[in-house]
């Protein structure tokens, strides 16, 4: 049973209104990139996943993180031998500083059409450096694709971590096989405290972790390092030998996840009703 690491604990006791814009102690440090498969690689810190797709007609950057963590990332798009100026789309993570606080400075340095998700606009757009305004070039819809030279991620609705939480899938290749990606938002609903914030949030919660379900999953990551096992898959890679599985190929690990993240939800919810049961006597 993979326990969840102590990041994701630890967001569970912060209410969404004290997010900061400054990074939790190691979550900016440096990871080294790495090829997950295909056109598809990490950028992003030790904790704060951002994915870099290469194709021919420039890059799309996935979730800037904070704009603290910028400089990491931009660090690593160089070191895989990639050029930060080539990325021509930032497709914007969910409305929460640790994913969007760094879009203003990537767009700053890229020029980058800023793609956001519109149920999750308003909330992005309170995260931004002080004087600016947070840039958003293109909203985007359930079912709706990105595509760029040759590489087509389609947006999937996930709400209750966030009101517009986007998951992406896009089909990836490996030794002349196809494999189903799956980017996932975040399905961490574990910081109940703070949930009241939207209406119906709680039944967004469970229609997300059943739509979590639908999905034909071979190979998953998603917003934070420690939700998908990254730092273990990552030391998997760096073992492999020919013949040996991809790493992040992981379909019963995804199932086990989506398993996890509800029970912890329920967890966090029952224990919530019995705390306001007992004020209420
Ligand atoms: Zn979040």
């Amino acid at each position: 049973m993979r326990k969840l690491m102590l990041p994701a604990a630890a967001l569970a006791f912060l209410p969404l209104g004290a997010f900061s814009q400054n990074a939790p102690a190691g979550w900016n440090d440096a990871f080294p990139p790495h090829r997950i498969m295909d056109n598809m690689y990490y950028v992003g810190t030790k904790e704060l996943a951002s994915f870099l797709f290469v194709t021919p007609a420039g890059n799309i950057l996935m979730n800037s993180d904070y704009e603290s963590s910028v400089p990491v990332i931009k660090a690593s798009v160089e070191k895989l031998g990639f050029k930060f100026s080539d990325i021509k789309i930032l497709i914007a993570g969910h409305a929460h500083p640790d994913h969007v606080g760094g879009d203003n400075l990537v767009k700053d340095l890229t020029g980058a059409q800023v793609v956001v998700g519109r149920v999750d606009a308003a909330k992005t757009r309170d995260f931004h450096p002080a004087g600016k305004e947070h840039p958003i070039d293109r909203l985007i819809d359930e079912g709706e694709t990105v595509t760029l030279g040759g590489t087509t991620l389609t947006a999937h609705l996930m709400p209750g971590h966030t009101r517009g939480c986007l998951a992406w899938t896009t089909d990836l290749k490996e030794d002349g096989k196809t494999y189903h990606a799956f980017i996932e938002c975040s399905l961490n609903g574990q910081f109940l405290q703070s949930l009241d914030n939207y209406p119906g949030i709680m039944d967004d919660f469970r229609a997300t972790y059943k739509k979590a379900r639908t999905f034909q999953v071979d190979l998953w990551v998603s917003s934070h390092a420690s939700f998908y096992g990254m730092a273990e898959k990552y030391a998997k890679l760096q073992k492999r030998g020919p013949g040996d599985p991809n790493p992040f190929v992981d379909p019963e690990g995804y199932k086990a996840h989506v398993d996890q993240y509800e029970k912890s939800f329920e967890a966090a919810l029952a224990q919530r009703e019995a705390q306001a049961a007992g004020k209420g006597k």
